[in-house]
């Protein structure tokens, strides 16, 4: 199974963004009424600059409090992403994600954004695989 598979299942595969002079604040009342986990740090909507995820702002209200929230996030993202391509087996993307312990990856084809995979929609993707082999194999041993 390939990534592009997992993107085309999404019902919805736009990437939600802000740029990088955005406050921590924003950022997190963005998290919250979209109900997701990370937003993708884009000054032109398109080149993947960074990575915001819940983690950080955690991390950062840990180390020095609700200060943090007026910061921009540029300051706080992770800067050095891993990113993974439409044509790549989600086995590897799983492990990239379990080795960097990282839940997010963001899709990049030509240098520009084109969706976002978590590690939800690869288990999602994963078991439905699974229930297709297991019927088939079913099917082969009842001889239908
Ligand atoms: P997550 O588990 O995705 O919420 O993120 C955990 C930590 O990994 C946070 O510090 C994120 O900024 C960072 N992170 C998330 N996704 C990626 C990625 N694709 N590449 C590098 N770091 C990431």
């Amino acid at each position: 199974m390939l990534v592009q598979q997992i993107l085309k299942s999404k019902a919805d595969d736009g990437v939600v963004t802000l740029a990088s002079g955005a406050t921590v604040s924003e950022a997190a009342a963005l998290l919250s009424s979209r109900k997701i986990g990370t937003i993708v740090i884009s000054n032109d909507g398109k080149t993947a600059e960074g990575i915001l995820s819940e983690r950080d702002i955690v991390r950062e209200l840990g180390r020095r409090g609700a200060g943090c929230m007026t910061d921009q996030i540029g300051e706080v993202m992770t800067t050095n992403i891993v990113t993974c391509a439409l044509g790549d087996p989600v086995d590897d993307i799983l492990q990239q994600m379990t080795d960097g312990r990282f839940r997010h990856i963001p899709v990049v084809e030509d240098g520009a954004l084109v969706g976002l995979i978590s590690i939800g929609d690869v288990v999602k993707a994963k078991l439905s695989e699974l229930a297709m082999e297991k019927d088939a194999l079913q099917g082969m041993i009842m001889g239908h």
